[in-house]
């Protein structure tokens, strides 16, 4: 597989902000989104039975597996590795439905619809066990098309880079609409990887 990076840190987004958590950054993805804000194009070749070894070495029950686009990778087999001690997520722009996302314990899906027309997502991935969309707000005319979206799940605003001015629009966005909740960046505030 190819992988970026291993790192342990806590979750930053999203509904498990503050949980110790395992990254496993895959490289690689099938968008260009101009706010990109990690490098996720270099990489090392490991099998999935060195990926769990170094995955073990940490205490956390919790492993996520993000990017790039993790999908783009078969993950089926590290998953079987790491599940009889972890608890496993992923982050994917939700384009690419495969069936091993079945297999995981929270799939994060942020849409990038908006900064590329042809980035469609699978409808499919919003039937998955446990799914929380999380949205990325850039600037303040994404929120009205971004607030439309109804699946059945857990909805989050993101502020880009933690905005102060984008956050604010969020926060009275989420007091109208209370079915949405808001992620910040929690590692960028407190400067952790
Ligand atoms: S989908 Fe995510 S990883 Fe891919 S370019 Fe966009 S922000 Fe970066």
């Amino acid at each position: 597989m190819k992988v970026n990076e291993i790192f342990y840190s806590l979750a930053g987004e999203g509904v498990r902000t503050g949980q110790a958590t395992i990254f496993i950054r895959l490289a690689g993805c099938n968008l260009h989104c101009w706010f990109c804000d990690t490098i996720h194009d270099n990489y090392n070749e490991m099998t999935a039975e060195e990926i769990a070894v170094e995955v073990n070495k940490y205490p956390a029950e919790w492993v996520t597996l993000t990017g790039g686009e993790p999908t783009l990778q078969d993950c089926a087999k590290l998953i079987k590795l790491l599940k009889p001690r972890h608890k496993i997520s992923l982050e994917t722009n939700g384009t690419r439905y495969v069936p091993w996302l079945e297999k995981l314990d929270l799939v994060t899906v942020s849409p990038k619809n908006l900064f590329h027309p042809k980035a469609h997502v699978d409808e499919r991935v919003f039937s998955l066990p446990v799914v929380e969309a999380k949205f990325v707000i850039t600037r303040p005319e994404d929120l009205e098309p971004t607030l439309k979206f109804d699946k059945n799940c857990m909805l989050f605003l993101q502020p880009m880079n933690n905005d102060p001015h984008i956050t604010k629009l969020c926060v009275e966005a989420i007091k109208t609409n209370p079915q949405w909740r808001l992620s910040l960046q929690m590692h960028k505030l407190i400067n952790i990887p």
